[in-house]
């Protein structure tokens, strides 16, 4: 028996919608990538939606674009993928490291609102697993200061918060179409705001800074001549990549009902088993379900997070861990971040395991990693 830890899900579909992007003889950032702009503009309801290569590459562009530079600071959870502070420092600032939830992960409110100061710039909340950060109060701390709020919704579409899509509550939000991530297009990233002059700093950043129109150059409707208005960036998607997203993102409420169907299953069969700690369900924060993230009760039992994993891939189940805290790191060690200020972080580092979560995954399989995880944890009960 051997479970992975993730399947992209690709049908006939997305290959057939590639192939037809191959034969048409155009294959870089074009109509596909309008096409697929405007389906999630339309989906999430945001009135603008740009798309480019890389989640990372939209955290770049949208913290420029709310004018964050040298010296300012940016709020973040301290666990969280690298690529969120990465952004913050390519352009100089500060990421300022907030503590997190215990039960969901999201970046805590008061601990952000402690770590407030006058040069903080921006908030970047990320809806860890795809469970939607408390953004009310999050927001209020923000508007109070005229600080930007610029969500990191890599793992969360789709998700709601008290009903309203993640996309269309902060000022610019990114998005992820990574290979893991809940729709793919390979490599991508897509930013959501409602303010149209962003949107169009957007389409000049994204391209050189050589105007927002300039990708149809080379067709027949466009001309060779250009601007350059800006320093800009190779950060435009492929219409290959687009025409896979446009197809991945007419299965994404099918793809969603998967993983809560797989979510649901999971919660029941762990709470009742003395040392597991099923994932957050909060009322008014609907959860994407990118992750399953459980935790282990450690103090029920005589085994650590990491000989737990060691023993389900023992029994072939794939897992992973999200995320090692950037204090971790070797790099964030030298810029001076230290555990000891981020316990609650810890404390969930040290008991985290994500467990497989995709669609197509059969009953036959969630049962297996069902039985699997309860059987190590009933053996090593304490
Ligand atoms: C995957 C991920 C990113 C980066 O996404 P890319 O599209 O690979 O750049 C950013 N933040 C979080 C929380 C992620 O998990």
């Amino acid at each position: 028996m051997h479970i992975p830890f993730h399947k992209p899900y690709i049908g006939n579909e997305e290959i057939d919608a590639v192939v037809e992007v191959l034969r048409s003889g155009w294959l870089t950032m074009g109509k596909k990538t309008i096409e697929f702009e405007e389906k999630f503009s339309r989906y999430v309801g945001c009135r603008n939606a740009v798309a480019v290569n890389s989640a990372t590459s939209a955290l770049h562009l949208a913290l420029l674009v709310a004018g964050v530079g040298k010296g300012d600071e940016v709020i973040a959870p301290a666990d969280t993928f690298v690529a969120t502070a990465e952004a913050v420092m390519y352009l100089g600032a500060v990421p300022v490291l907030a503590d997190v939830e215990r039960e969901a992960h999201c970046l805590d409110v008061r601990d952000c609102e402690k770590r407030i100061s006058p040069k903080t710039k921006a908030i970047i909340p990320v809806h860890f697993a795809g469970m939607p950060c408390d953004m009310d109060p999050i927001v209020k701390l923000a508007r109070d200061r005229n600080i930007a709020v610029i969500e990191d919704a890599a793992h969360s579409l789709p998700a709601r918060y008290k009903g309203r899509m993640i996309g269309t509550i902060g000022d610019i939000t990114c998005f992820s179409f990574y290979a893991t991530k809940t729709i793919t297009t390979g490599e991508g990233g897509m930013l959501a705001t409602e303010q149209d002059d962003w949107a169009d700093r957007f389409r000049n950043l994204r391209l050189h800074g050589i105007g927002k129109d300039s990708w149809n150059r080379y067709s027949d409707e466009g001309s060779w001549a250009y601007d350059v208005t800006e320093l800009g960036y190779k950060y435009n998607p492929t219409d290959i990549a687009s025409a896979l997203g446009c197809v991945q993102l007419a299965r994404c409420e099918w793809m969603l009902g998967e993983r809560a169907r797989i979510s649901r299953r999971y919660s029941e069969a762990f709470s009742g088993v003395d040392g597991l700690i099923p994932y957050a369900q909060i009322p008014g924060r609907d959860c994407a379900w990118y992750l399953y993230p459980l935790k282990l009760d450690l103090e029920a039992l005589r085994l650590s997070r990491d000989r737990f994993i060691i023993e389900l891939k023992e029994k072939g189940i794939g897992t992973s861990v999200h995320f090692i805290p950037l204090y971790h790191f070797t790099y964030y060690k030298q810029l001076g971040y230290a555990a000891a200020s981020y316990p609650e972080s810890e404390w969930v580092f040290e008991r985290v395991l994500s467990l497989p979560i995709f669609p197509g995954m059969s009953d036959e399989d969630v049962s297996y990693v069902i039985e699997g995880v309860t059987d190590v944890a009933r053996k090593h009960k304490r």
